[in-house]
């Protein structure tokens, strides 16, 4: 666990990063499919950082989930980084401990999810300033600072914002009504829409954050992580909702009161969390894909090689110098006839094995 901290005009936000991954010696191994989930962005919505407490005790095999294959998990857990933000909002959760159970916002009463960049500011007919305050300007908050170096630094492949009020699983756009076109946004809908099916009976909205709920967002996190930081898979997730809850009682509308409520969604949606891990590591291949800068041509490698040679024996400078032309030819020829050698034992192999094929044809 790290500990990150951030100060503006007096007043002072931290934020609690777990990472985990199998070997702590690949955690910077970029190779790796990388997964950064934040809970407790709105301060009232508790049961969010309760689901964060439950993956990482089933991370360190404390609990386990029930149908889960094991080798699956363990191969998925092998490819993966993951970094848990349990408690984003920790100043606005002291508020709501404290008694304040209506708080969403931070500490100082700014909407952590309306103060990032992508269409910042905006506000629409229903603007309530209590609910949604952007702040001053985008990463007026040291929350959202934090948040924003966080990712840049990780660069995941899937980012989860995970919220509650309601039973959704929500992709890009919360500032417009529609969904990104393309591969990538298809990639997304498919992973929802099945997460749906295996986890939610079909019960969660899926779709576009601002499409869905029947009003717009601006400055949110997660249009910034696809719009911006380019995080290939961006979800917002609302793990439980009572809307039949007075609307004067936060606690009953955004968190369960019972145990067996309380049980199902921890179960359920650290469930759906593993399944998204399964899905991801395994959808992506190769997280990083061969780019076509990074092929050298046979030339260039041996340059290289050679002018390392060169420095290590500096005395032989000038003969290296002279023959490196040669030095190369000579190279090019000898591939050359390995290829060649290598065509002719194979044709001749072709050849002998043709001859134990029956005379008649099949
Ligand atoms: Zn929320």
């Amino acid at each position: 666990m790290e500990t990150f901290q951030s100060t503006n005009k007096g007043y002072h936000a931290e934020l609690n990063v777990i990472t985990y991954c199998r070997n702590r010696t690949a955690i910077e191994d970029k190779s790796k499919f990388r997964i950064l989930l934040s809970f407790g962005q709105h301060a009232r919505e508790l049961i969010t950082t309760e689901l964060a407490l439950r993956i990482l005790s089933i991370l360190s095999e404390e609990q386990f989930l029930p149908k889960m294959d094991p080798l699956l998990l363990n191969n998925t857990l092998e490819k993966i980084v993951i970094k848990i933000v349990p408690v984003e909002n920790l100043n606005g959760r002291k508020k709501v401990e404290a008694g304040d159970v209506c708080e969403r916002r931070n500490g100082r009463g700014v909407d952590l999810n309306r103060n990032w960049s992508v269409d910042w500011g905006k506000k629409e007919k229903d603007f309530d300033p209590y609910e949604e305050n952007p702040g001053i300007g985008p990463f007026s908050e040291p929350e959202a600072q934090l948040m924003r170096k966080l990712s840049t630094s990780f660069d995941p492949h899937i980012w989860v914002n995970v919220h509650s009020g309601m039973e959704a699983l929500f992709m890009p756009y919360d500032h417009k009504n529609t969904t990104p076109a393309g591969l990538e946004s298809q990639k997304m809908r498919l992973m929802l829409e099945s997460l749906n099916h295996l986890h939610c009976g079909d019960r969660c909205v899926v779709g576009s954050g601002g499409g869905s709920v029947g009003y717009l967002a601006h400055g949110t996190t997660t249009d910034y992580m696809y719009d911006v930081a380019k995080v290939p898979m961006a979800f917002t997730f609302e793990i439980y909702g009572d809307e039949k809850a007075s609307s004067r009682d936060c606690f009953k509308m955004f968190n369960p009161v019972d145990h067996p409520t309380f049980n199902r969604v921890l179960n359920e949606w650290s469930a759906t969390f593993f399944t998204m891990f399964n899905m991801g590591a395994h959808q992506m291949k190769d997280p990083q894909p061969f780019k076509v800068e990074h092929l050298i041509s046979i030339d260039d490698y041996l340059n290289g090689y050679l002018i390392e040679r060169k420095n290590r024996y500096g005395e032989k400078k000038e003969f290296l110098d002279l023959g490196l032309q040669e030095i190369r030819t000579y190279f090019r020829l000898f591939l050359l006839s390995s290829v060649m050698l290598m065509f002719m034992f194979c044709s001749r192999i072709a050849k002998s094995n043709r001859s134990h094929l029956p005379s008649i044809s099949l």
